[in-house]
């Protein structure tokens, strides 16, 4: 392995989810759901494969699929993309990340992460031969906030992105308005593009919003916001995302995406496009219902003796393992499969400072009842 990789190995999900395998354990660990999405989508999907259209699709994606993403931002948030020029399909949010890096970021420049932070933004950096600094969220309370100066004093001259994530993996955090305004402040003081990572756009709850930075002033024109239908439509597998930016920018993020994987997802296309049109009320039903998932997850933790910080948003709660005595959410994580048949994620997976983070543990609520409930009955048993 080059040396910008090595410090990366197999990511925590392949190595959680293979201990899940191994143990047949219940898998709170991935992120990812275990029902399917809108049923006209799936058949759109079928469809599109019995008719043939099966070869690549156009570069930049089927236009049925950028006009869709485009209308549906204008709607929900009032920004305009151009389906021609400004918007992106991509193989997954993953791919739109680490296209944007390579796109726009030169070996060298810094990029900002906010710890913690979902894994693929590092090694992106990493790929792109640039440099990461971290700013943090910090708890408030039962919930995670921006340190703004943290974000502050992690901005250098050499400092070239921004990436933010939120509703946030692994938090469940959902940056305010305020937040969000600072944020922006600071990246049109320093001239920095952002990168906004809003795969959980629409799962949000209790009434809380989901702003996205891009519609802040000034703004739209240095934003990058990257999406992907794998849990606003429960298809992870199908790697369908995209980058929405102003042309300029977006032609670099297709420059390297490209030569990355070309084209991806032919036949999946044309069915997200159907399901961005037409399945709104779907994801609302969807996402009501990870709303009740949620508190039905953080209670069996609560009783299992964790202490559980609130989730504003996204498919996670953190559950802070000291209060069973234990100090490492790491070797938690490692042991939970095989002692107590559960497997979930460690934070310190998604950080450069695990000491501060390694008391915290994600768990996944995107799961049938049933499912979340026979993983409660065994950490109660076995906690
Ligand atoms: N960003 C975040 C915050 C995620 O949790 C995930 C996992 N869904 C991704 C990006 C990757 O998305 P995709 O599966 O569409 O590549
Ligand atoms: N986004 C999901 C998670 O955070 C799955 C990511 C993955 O397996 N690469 O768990």
């Amino acid at each position: 392995t080059v040396a910008r990789l090595r410090p990366f190995g197999s990511t925590i999900f392949a190595e959680m989810t293979e201990l899940a395998v191994r143990h047949d354990a219940v898998n709170l660990g991935q992120g990812f759901p275990d029902t399917d999405g809108p049923a006209s989508m799936l058949e759109v999907a079928r469809t599109a494969i019995a008719e043939g259209h099966n070869q690549y699709p156009p570069g930049r994606g089927v236009p049925a699929l950028r006009r869709a993403v485009a209308d549906d931002r204008a709607r929900r948030y009032g920004t305009r993309y151009d389906p021609d020029t400004e918007v992106l399909v991509t193989v997954g949010a993953t791919e739109a990340i680490s296209a944007t890096l390579l796109g726009l970021v030169e070996p060298g420049a810094e990029v900002v992460l906010i710890e913690p932070y979902y894994d693929s933004y590092a090694a992106a950096v990493a790929l792109a031969g640039a440099q990461r600094r971290t700013a943090r969220l910090v708890p408030d309370g039962d919930r995670f906030v921006l340190d703004l100066d943290s974000l502050r004093s992690a901005i250098t001259p050499k400092t070239r992105m921004l990436v933010i994530n939120s509703p946030h993996n692994p938090t469940g955090s959902v940056l305010s308005r305020d937040e969000l305004a600072a944020i922006a402040e600071l990246a049109r003081e320093h001239d920095l593009l952002v990168l906004a990572d809003e795969v959980y756009e629409h799962l949000v709850y209790d009434g809380v919003e989901h702003v996205s930075i891009s519609t802040l002033p000034g703004m739209r024109e240095r934003t990058i916001v990257v999406s992907s239908a794998a849990k606003t439509f429960n298809v992870t597998g199908w790697k369908i995302g995209w980058a929405c930016a102003p042309a300029p920018l977006l032609n670099a993020v297709l420059t390297a995406k490209q030569f990355m994987t070309f084209v991806g997802g032919g036949p999946f296309q044309p069915a997200v496009a159907q399901a961005i049109d037409t399945e709104l009320e779907w994801v609302h039903g969807m996402r009501d219902g990870l709303a009740d998932k949620r508190l039905r997850l953080s209670d069996a933790l609560r009783d299992t003796g964790f202490a559980v910080s609130s989730t504003a948003g996204g498919y996670f709660v953190c559950a802070d393992v000291r209060p069973l005595g234990i100090d490492d959410g790491l070797t938690l994580c490692r042991e939970m499969p095989a002692r107590l048949g559960v497997a979930a994620v460690p934070v310190s997976a998604f950080v450069d400072h695990p000491d501060e983070w390694k008391h915290l543990v994600r768990f996944t609520f995107s799961k049938r009842d049933e499912t979340i409930d026979e993983g409660a009955r065994r950490l109660r048993a076995g906690v």
